[in-house]
């Protein structure tokens, strides 16, 4: 990624290209800035003139629209909701296919969510525009009232897809809070943790023949499973299926088998054993067939990888159907059935040289096609875990000090969107208004910096988008250099997942803040814990810093265990600096408990600091005035050196 790029914003990166549509100079003023901060390409009617920064259509909007509703994700319409209804009209399709289409009003008031809510992305469109332009984002979808995960977006975050069923009744029955039994068989359960109280959802075993002791009489069934059922027209229940994809199909074939062939093969393993194709992960095979010309057709047209083992892999592994014809040819006695074991065992972290078959669920079957070319032998192989397509990205965000209101919109709306959400329990309970149904919550205890990052990047490698919490600035003393340095030392190639840091305003800058400029001349930062950093290290910054008259925040001042540093602190900047010294004691700054205290250096320890607070020494000049702290900023009144007012 170009880094000049990086100030877009990668949470809406996947809904793009997006167009929008103004036909008036005011819509136009509205959607210009929208358009600039999610690059989206901003549409205006030829009468309007040139305006910088859109593109012109000319003739009928109706045209226009038809002319340009495939070649986008989604639309945001500057126009009466009753206009936008007739021109989409005639083009809408099927909610599984429909592009997301956001109506904006012309002074930028509302936000509606139109059409494509769930699976078009609208909803999660018109929040995140809604709150950039502090807008109320109209969303009428039955589930967004409820706090639960909408039943059509539910496997979205683990790459899974949708199978056949019911939805709208499904939705309807969820929608009213009636029993709604799951079965799962395969794929992540994470989204089961994190349900809100009361959900209506109750969990088969599906192992267990007997019913839980929760059974209640279902009124509608969500299967998660690779299997491909049939549902019965009569039924009253009803039932959808998610399929999560773990069935890897291993494959060999002559040099020169068919697309028609390989595919009519696929086909009939998965009629033959019930297997749903949208379980498919992707085809494995040996590693000189990389270049068969029918695997990787049939690959590109689903969307599927292709992995390839080496003869040495394969033949390591103890197949049910070895051929020794195969092994003389290629090196291996299996390459279906080793294959579809290799990578379904690779999926799950397993150790390639396992010396059974118990993820193999069906053995190798050949396949011919009259008149087609080659010969094609297919096994199929379970994984635990299910692959997704999906790339995953990791949002460091800065939360500020306290308060929803001193957090940027930007990272707001990074917490809002992401699939789930990491951090320090009482930073996540600040937060917690901005969670939304469905997302993962992992609130881990104060001390568990490293595991959070870790959290973070192994839900990011199942292709999550996770958003990372921490207070003030995620880059000062926060997360963001943890899970950075923690990617870095598995061999992050910068790209996957996608990083984005969202600035916050750091403990010093709330501090200052409430007891007025503190920070108005040169300052620097010292933190005083010393458990990741020798003390030595942090006296002889302590020293330069009272020396070189720097303003100075002291973050992470005195603990329970650790209660000398300040002391130790206060003497060193007592050798360079008057004892009358302005200081601040800031602690909570903008949270219910917040204390502020100014002192001055001599008498700094009177009063309580914790791990709470921050302290703010004042430099030679600084100065109080009233219950106000100044630093001089140090111009001659009416010399401007700098243009920074
Ligand atoms: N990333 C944070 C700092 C985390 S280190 C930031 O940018 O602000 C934790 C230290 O920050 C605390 O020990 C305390 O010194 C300071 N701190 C964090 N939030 C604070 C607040 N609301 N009021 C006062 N000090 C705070």
């Amino acid at each position: 990624m170009n880094v000049n790029e990086r100030r877009f914003n990668l949470i809406l990166a996947d809904f793009l290209p997006i167009a929008a549509i103004a036909t008036t100079p005011g819509a136009a003023k509205v959607l210009l800035p929208v358009c600039l901060s999610i690059g989206a390409d901003l549409w205006v009617s030829e009468s309007l003139g040139e305006i910088k920064g859109s593109q012109v259509y000319s003739g009928s909007l109706r045209e226009h629209i038809a002319h340009i509703w495939s070649q986008y994700h989604g639309f945001i319409f500057g126009l009466a909701t009753g206009a936008v209804v007739r021109l989409i009209a005639p083009l809408l399709k099927d909610k599984s296919v429909d592009p997301a289409v956001i109506v904006i009003d012309e002074n930028g008031k509302f936000v509606i969510s139109l059409c494509g809510g769930h699976q078009g992305g609208a909803d999660r469109l018109a929040r995140a525009i809604a709150l950039s332009l502090n807008a109320t984002p109209i969303l009428t979808g039955a589930a967004n009232g409820l706090g639960l995960p909408a039943v059509d977006l539910l496997g979205v975050p683990f790459g899974w897809n949708k199978g056949a069923g019911d939805w709208t009744k499904v939705a309807a029955t969820i929608a009213k809070n009636e029993p709604v039994q799951v079965i799962q068989e395969v794929g992540s359960t994470l989204w089961q943790n994190h349900l809100p109280k009361g959900h209506p959802f109750y969990f088969e075993d599906p192992e267990n023949q007997l019913p839980s002791t929760n059974y209640q009489l279902p009124k509608a069934r969500i299967w998660i499973s690779f299997t491909q059922r049939r549902f019965s027209p009569d039924s009253d229940l009803p039932k959808v299926q998610w399929h999560p994809r773990v069935l890897w199909l291993g494959i060999g074939c002559e040099r020169g088998s068919s697309k028609k062939l390989i595919e009519s093969a696929i086909q009939q393993v998965c009629q033959k054993y019930h297997l749903a194709e949208s379980a498919i992960a992707g085809i494995a095979t040996i590693d000189i067939k990389a270049d068969e010309v029918g695997l990787i057709e049939v690959c590109q047209e689903k969307n599927w990888p292709l992995k390839t083992f080496s003869a040495e892999i394969l033949g390591k592994i103890n197949v049910p159907n070895p051929s020794t014809i195969v092994a003389a040819e290629v090196g291996t006695p299996s390459v279906a059935e080793a294959a579809a074991i290799c990578a379904g065992l690779e999926m799950t972290g397993k150790m390639l040289v396992l010396q059974d078959w118990t993820n193999l669920l069906v053995k190798k079957q050949i396949f011919r096609l009259e008149g087609e070319r080659g010969a094609v032998t297919i096994a199929v192989g379970l994984s635990e875990k299910e692959y997704s397509d999906r790339t995953g990205k990791i949002l460091l965000i800065g939360t500020g000090p306290g308060q929803l209101e001193q957090m940027t919109i930007a990272a707001q709306m990074a917490i809002s969107q992401a699939d789930a959400v990491v951090g320090y329990s009482l930073y996540i309970d600040l937060i917690s208004p901005l969670l939304k149904p469905g997302q993962i919550v992992e609130s881990l205890p104060i001390t568990q910096e490293v595991e959070r990052a870790k959290k973070a990047i192994e839900l990011a490698d199942k292709g999550l988008t996770v958003a990372v919490i921490s207070s003030g600035d995620s880059g000062i003393y926060g997360m963001a250099g943890l899970v950075l340095e923690e990617l870095q030392a598995h061999g992050w190639d910068g790209q996957v997942p996608g990083v984005q840091v969202f600035p916050g305003i750091t403990a010093l800058q709330a501090a200052a803040s409430l007891v007025g400029a503190p920070l108005m001349h040169d300052f620097c930062a010292v933190s005083l814990s010393d458990l990741l950093t020798p003390w030595s290290v942090i006296e002889k910054r302590l020293i330069a810093a009272a020396e070189a008259d720097f303003v100075t925040a002291l973050y992470n001042p005195k603990s329970q265990t650790r209660t000398e540093q300040i002391a130790f602190a206060q003497q060193i900047f007592l050798k360079y600096r008057n004892p009358t010294t302005p200081v601040a004691i800031v602690r909570s700054a903008y949270r219910e408990t917040q204390e502020i205290t100014i002192t001055t250096l001599e008498k700094l320890l009177e009063s309580s600091i914790d791990m709470l607070t921050i302290v703010l020494i004042g430099n030679s000049n600084t100065l109080v005035h009233g219950d106000w702290m100044i630093t001089p900023r140090g111009y001659k009144v009416g010399v401007i050196e700098y243009s920074d007012f």
